[in-house]
């Protein structure tokens, strides 16, 4: 049983303590309890928030989460600062159906009231942690400068020295923080807590290409619901000329922001699950992209190296719109003197696949 130490009440402790040890558990469990017949499990948003807008209900959530075992009233009751078993009951009322469930065994949370205690805990580890900009042993997708990395508001932030960075930039979300600037990658405040800057930048890199590997087999990496992914391309786009180069020197497209012209956005419809990039992240689970990266002794979800080469590989590529209306796009990826050309429509899926050796 957990004590969090908030509002510490000895004699309302006490209480808890001796009804816990009494023996006499089963009839104890259910005290001041009110059995709700309209328990729901379906909560509108709002009455999930309001279900949750309490001190008492927020320690309720974690008191369950730190059993190992079903609790009884008492016991979660112990963890809870409140004085009034009354009030208690109240507040667990509210969270059952939804967060909490009752059986004969006690009350343990449901994979709703586990998920709100993930997603606290992964932000309370350590209070808002930042780093400001440190080299890393991770060389430039484009062009192979050492780059650097910050951390802060739940992002980690690459940055290159040398070129016009830039692997993502969707117009009219966010200005580049900076010349150089490559993209970043959501990272919660617990996956930089002891760790450096670049063993975080390596669970980052897991952490994105797990979610990724979901999304490109059409399942929201938060929900699970079928999770909606469209590709838009460019339809006046130059990254090649200088006179097209943003302001900053970034070698990116005047009309859209990006290097390359098809990008990909997935949107989840049923929670709040947004990501969106160039095209091979969305293709990650490929058939004929994994084996051609396990080919080459790729793994995309390797730690080693923080996903360098799987960065060079998967962002450097050559792209070929073939046709607008309907989509149709080829990315050509090389590796040790091998291509692979992928073409795409605009699920993205990929509609052929074609290997060569460019050595010979
Ligand atoms: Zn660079
Ligand atoms: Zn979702
Ligand atoms: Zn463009």
């Amino acid at each position: 049983m957990t004590h969090d130490g908030s509002g510490d009440d000895s004699s309302r402790r006490d209480a808890a303590t001796s009804e816990e040890h009494d023996g006499n558990a089963t009839t104890r469990r259910d005290e001041g309890v009110t059995t709700s017949e309209d328990a729901t499990t379906a909560l509108a948003p709002e009455e999930a928030f309001a279900a949750l807008g309490h001190e008492a209900r927020t320690a309720t959530l974690e008191t369950l989460a730190d059993a190992d075992e079903p609790l009884a009233f008492s016991e979660v009751y112990a963890g809870v600062p409140l004085d009034d078993s009354a009030q208690f009951n109240y507040h667990l009322d509210r969270l059952r159906g939804h967060f909490v469930d009752q059986t004969d065994a006690g009350y343990t949370l449901t994979a709703a009231g586990r998920r709100v205690v993930e997603a606290t805990l992964s932000g309370a580890i350590t209070a808002d942690p930042s780093f400001d900009r440190v080299e890393i042993d991770h060389d430039c997708p484009y062009c192979g400068a050492t780059v650097t990395v910050a951390y802060r508001d739940e992002k980690l932030l690459s940055f290159c020295p040398d070129c016009g960075g830039t692997y993502d930039s969707i117009k009219g979300e966010r200005e580049p923080p900076a010349p150089g600037y490559l993209g970043y990658q959501p990272l919660p405040p617990a996956g930089v807590d002891g760790r450096s800057p670049a063993e975080a930048r390596a669970a980052a890199h897991v952490w994105n290409v797990s979610d990724q590997v979901a999304v490109s087999r059409g399942v929201c990496p938060r929900c699970a619901a079928d999770i909606d992914v469209w590709v838009r391309v460019c339809d006046a786009h130059e990254s090649e000329s200088p006179a097209s180069a943003s302001d900053d020197g970034r070698p990116v497209c005047s009309a859209c922001g990006n290097r390359h012209a098809a990008m990909h956005t997935a949107e989840c419809p049923r929670c709040t699950y947004r990501q969106g990039g160039v095209l091979p992240v969305a293709l990650l689970a490929d058939d004929a992209l994994l084996s051609f990266l396990l080919d080459h002794g790729l793994n995309p979800l390797s730690q080693t190296g923080g996903g360098h080469q799987f960065d060079t590989v998967l962002l450097g590529y050559e792209e070929t719109v073939r046709s607008h209306e309907p989509v149709e796009v080829a990315l050509t990826f090389e590796l040790d003197g091998e291509t692979l050309t992928l073409v795409v429509d605009d699920t993205p899926t990929v509609t052929a696949a074609t290997r060569s050796d460019t050595t010979e």
